[in-house]
């Protein structure tokens, strides 16, 4: 087994950790043209740009968000690197607030992962 190496950089000044992190937040894993946003896990409050990156360069299980925590700013747009809360995000209907750009709609299937529901 090869070691995983955390290929982040710094987008919308915040350290974003994950594998084959591109400009706009894109991994190894997601790189559609819409797939640029980066969560912040509640575990460690680090920035990935999905729950794979997280899984494996974390040495942690991740864990969500709790509703008492959804004005958290815990999603970044690689477009723009506004923060947006949870719930800016959640009612966000897959554009940022800031710039307008499309995010993910498929993303919605993965909020369990992220954020309490
Ligand atoms: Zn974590
Ligand atoms: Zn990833
Ligand atoms: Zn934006």
């Amino acid at each position: 087994m090869s070691r995983k190496v955390d290929a982040g950089r710094t987008i919308g000044g915040v350290a974003v950790h994950g594998r084959a992190v591109d400009p706009e937040t894109r991994c190894a894993h997601w790189h559609s043209p819409l797939d640029i946003i980066a969560i912040r896990f509640a575990c460690c409050e680090r920035w990935y740009p999905c729950n794979d990156c997280h899984a494996e360069l974390a040495d942690h299980p991740p864990r969500v968000w709790p509703h008492t925590a959804f004005d958290e700013r815990a999603v970044l747009c690689g477009a723009c690197g506004h923060q947006l809360t949870v719930n800016e995000y959640l009612g966000c209907d897959s554009t940022c607030t800031r710039c307008g750009a499309s995010f993910n709609p498929g993303c919605a299937l993965h909020y369990h992962l992220y954020f309490a529901r």
